[in-house]
């Protein structure tokens, strides 16, 4: 008998492995990669932030608190959904975790059971339909189509629930395509979801603050009747580039973020106490730094735009959020690179652009859609100018 639990049967390991395997080895023998794979910021966290966290460590603020976090912290994130979204949730309605990621499993692991589905639209990010598995349950993957801004629609969700679904995950700006939804879209959604009570919403908001000429709705505000059964997810990793801190945090209702705290409380405990009074910092202060931010991530997304326009083969719509470009490569399906190989699919295509190009992207299969490339255009803009020339070029030489 294996010595793993079945359950670990159901989970894949890092689709993104292959592709790191690669970069590694290419590292090894000194060929430096331009890593358009990290879904992470290249900005510093924000200085007024990191001092709040040293300031906490001197205070002795170093010891357990609540597992939720703090009441100094819940009152602040409070305020941010009152501010922010319109949204109202007293302290039993908030909670803090180790990141959105940690807050998404728990209460997928509190709410899904064998054979539970849970509605994941496609392309999605990476962890949601293993965290589902991993809870026993059953994703079900509703493809979206680029020339439907890779939006869910309200027919296809409609579509989707039996009664066996115990969620929906939302997810705008959305991880890898950067598409966001209207208002008037995410109402069209819950329009569907008022006919179904048994469904609960999780909006994973985590992007909310990364946005470019367009705005924000989430689903408990959208619609208030659903407030009570949804969960709104959010946190301070991409908004602040402070994903090393690992804070996320929710709203929700009371009998869930309940259950949450109680799986917290016998797994990891509070949040880190220190980045707990970091984050107390970054959301009572001032966001002013984010123009400068979003004014430097519209010039890469701009970047890799024009490399699109003018490479034979690739097709993208403008990203309006997150700082990702969902990039089709169908175009390059078929063609031979000068190895002699085929390029069968979009790993295929990622592989030839690492090797050749030494540029590291994730493929589309990854999020779920295909033939697709997610280009992260976190790196600066030199780099991300020189990688895109690479890519072309690469591109260029296959017939
Ligand atoms: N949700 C989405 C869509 C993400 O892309 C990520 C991080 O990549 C997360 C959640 C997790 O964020 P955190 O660092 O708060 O765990």
């Amino acid at each position: 008998r294996s010595p793993l639990a079945p359950r670990m049967a159901r989970v894949r390991p890092s689709p993104t492995a292959a592709i790191s395997d690669t970069v590694r080895a290419l590292a090894a023998r000194g060929i430096p990669v331009i890593n358009l794979g990290e879904g992470e910021l290249d900005f510093d966290t924000p200085a007024p932030i990191k001092a709040a966290g040293i300031a906490a460590i001197e205070r002795g603020e170093t010891k357990y608190t609540a597992v939720a976090g703090t009441a100094a912290l819940k009152a602040a994130i409070a305020a941010k959904f009152r501010d922010d979204n319109g949204l109202a949730y007293a302290a039993d309605e908030i909670i803090a975790g180790s990141g959105a990621k940690q807050l998404i499993f728990n209460a997928l692991l509190a709410t899904v059971s064998d054979g539970d589905e849970v509605i994941v639209p496609a392309p999605y990010w990476v962890s949601y339909p293993d965290m589902v598995a991993l809870c026993d349950g059953t994703p079900v993957i509703v493809p979206c189509r680029a020339e439907a801004g890779w939006k869910l629609t309200p027919e296809t969700l409609a579509d989707a629930i039996t009664p066996r679904t115990r969620w929906l995950i939302l997810n705008s700006p959305n991880n890898p395509t950067g598409a966001v939804y209207s208002e008037d879209e995410i109402a069209a959604l819950t329009a569907v979801l008022r006919d179904h009570p048994h469904v609960l919403v999780m909006a994973d908001d985590i992007y909310e603050h990364v946005r470019h000429d367009t705005g924000f709705a989430t689903p408990a505000a959208v619609a208030p009747d659903l407030k009570d059964r949804t969960l709104t997810v959010n946190g301070v990793s991409k908004a602040y580039s402070m994903t090393g801190w690992r804070i996320g945090y929710a709203g929700g209702p009371a009998w869930l973020i309940a259950a949450m705290t109680t799986l917290q409380s016998q797994s990891t405990s509070n949040p880190s106490s220190v980045s707990q009074a970091a984050t107390i910092a970054a959301l009572e202060g001032s966001r002013g730094f984010m123009n400068d931010w979003l004014a430097r991530l519209k010039t890469r997304r701009q970047i890799v735009l024009d490399m699109v326009d003018a490479t034979d083969g690739l097709t993208c719509d403008t990203p309006e959020g997150a700082f990702y470009a969902f990039v089709g490569c169908g175009g390059l399906i078929g063609r031979r690179t000068p190895a002699g190989r085929i390029l069968a699919d979009d790993l295929g295509v990622a592989t030839y652009l690492l090797e050749e190009a030494h540029v590291a992207m994730i493929h589309g299969a990854a999020f779920g859609a295909s033939p697709n490339l997610r280009i992260a255009y976190a790196v600066d803009d030199a780099q991300l100018a020189e990688a895109c020339r690479r890519i072309a070029a690469a591109c260029g030489r296959l017939q």
